[in-house]
């Protein structure tokens, strides 16, 4: 049996008359970016996830990045993220020359521990009038950037409490985590002041290339991020600011737009797929071997990553793609090891359960079209492998 990582083509299959209708629509009209339907996806994001604005942008790395520049980060600034993180995270906030400052996770949901924000707020930082600075680098702490991993949200309520003593803005990496949701409802995006979304084709919402939105409450934010997504120039041609090329294509949206009638299905078609996996787990008698991924109580996971925890995990890859059965590590290495932020100067043992989850997590496959065969044959050639 072969069992895909993710097999998109299940998904477009039922959607492909729709699809091809909506995109000759667009091929019609000749309107390719920035169009009606970018308006119209704008609006039904910013409904589904919760919040008052969307902005359509070209991606989900350009959405954190223009949610940044809009906050106004540059050099001498520092964001507090996760290490443990795909590299975007931190890789736009040094590209806006500013330093990511690193806390660890909780080993349980991989997601930014609260107590480890504080521990290093406690020990690292102090105030300096109305600065929060950074003793050993003189910089000044003005964000705090949670990833909500694999659709699952960070603890928002004790990290939103701890922005708020430290006057530190809250920007949500929500690209895996569009619908997810806090125990009292509120959704991935809608919490801190800017949430980022994905459109990759490998989220829970996928579009046909590149695309991502940046949602917020704040009229100010959405303003500003407007103006830089057009090279910061308001009215055209005048440039108060710098802003870059961050506009999202018509055609994207007008195949989001379709897919997002779909998504609430397909978000529970993961979770019953995810249910189904702890199941199998539990009555192959391996549960001691393979951890399932914790769901924290009263959180909606959309599970955009079904994670394993397993001991002996490059092997057991080896062994399920000899099998059939793709999998991936999200992430092997954890960002405060990459060799472009050696600058850094953290040792690997800095962030001890980032790297000790690098070194054990597997995503197995869990795309809503995943048939009830395929997941018995995937927990079957885990327990086969451990058995062996
Ligand atoms: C996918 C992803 C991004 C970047 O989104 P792109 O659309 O690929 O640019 C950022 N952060 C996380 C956690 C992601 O999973």
């Amino acid at each position: 049996m072969q069992v895909p990582l993710l097999d998109l083509k299940g998904q477009y299959a039922p959607l492909r008359a729709e699809i091809e209708q909506a995109i000759a629509q667009v091929c019609n009209e000749q309107r390719f970016v920035l169009g009606p339907k970018v308006g119209e996806l704008e609006t039904q994001i910013a409904a589904y996830s919760q919040a008052e604005h969307g902005l359509g942008v070209s991606s989900g790395t350009d959405a954190l990045l223009v949610a940044l520049m809009a906050l106004g980060i540059g050099p001498g600034d520092e964001v507090i993220t996760s290490p443990f993180t795909f590299f975007a995270t931190a890789g736009v906030v040094a590209r806006l020359g500013a330093r990511p400052l690193f806390c660890d996770i909780d080993p349980r949901t991989y997601n930014l521990d609260p107590a480890a924000v504080r521990a290093m707020l406690e020990k690292k930082c102090e105030q300096r009038g109305d600065r929060l600075v950074n003793k050993a680098t003189g910089g000044v702490v003005r964000v705090l950037l949670p990833v909500h991993l694999y659709g699952q949200m960070a603890p928002m309520d004790e990290l939103v409490a701890i922005a708020k003593r430290y006057r530190l803005a809250v920007v949500e990496d929500a690209a895996q985590a569009i619908g997810a949701a806090l125990p009292d409802g509120r959704r991935a995006g809608s919490v801190g002041d800017v949430g980022c979304l994905s459109f990759f084709p490998t989220k829970n919402l996928g579009a046909f290339g590149d695309a991502g939105m940046c949602v917020t409450n704040d009229r100010g934010l959405q303003e500003r991020m407007r103006i830089l997504r057009v090279h910061g120039g308001e009215p055209k041609y005048y440039h108060s600011f710098i802003g870059g090329n961050f506009r999202l294509d018509e055609i994207q949206a007008a195949v989001l737009l379709i897919k997002l009638k779909h998504l609430e299905d397909w978000t529970i078609a993961r979770q019953r797929n995810a249910d189904h996996y702890d199941a199998l787990i539990r009555d192959a008698g391996i549960a001691g071997i393979v951890g399932v991924p914790f769901r924290a109580p009263g959180y909606r996971h959309i599970f955009n990553q079904y994670m394993i925890r397993v001991r002996r995990r490059d092997e057991l890859r080896v062994h399920l793609a000899a099998n059939g059965v793709g999998t991936e590590i999200y992430y092997p290495v954890p960002l405060h090891a990459q060799q472009c932020f050696a600058y850094l100067e953290h040792s690997p043992e800095d962030f001890p359960h980032s790297l000790a989850a690098a070194a054990e997590v597997l995503a197995l496959p869990i795309y809503p079209e995943l048939a009830a065969e395929q997941r018995e044959y995937v927990v079957k050639q885990i327990a086969a492998f451990y058995r062996a």
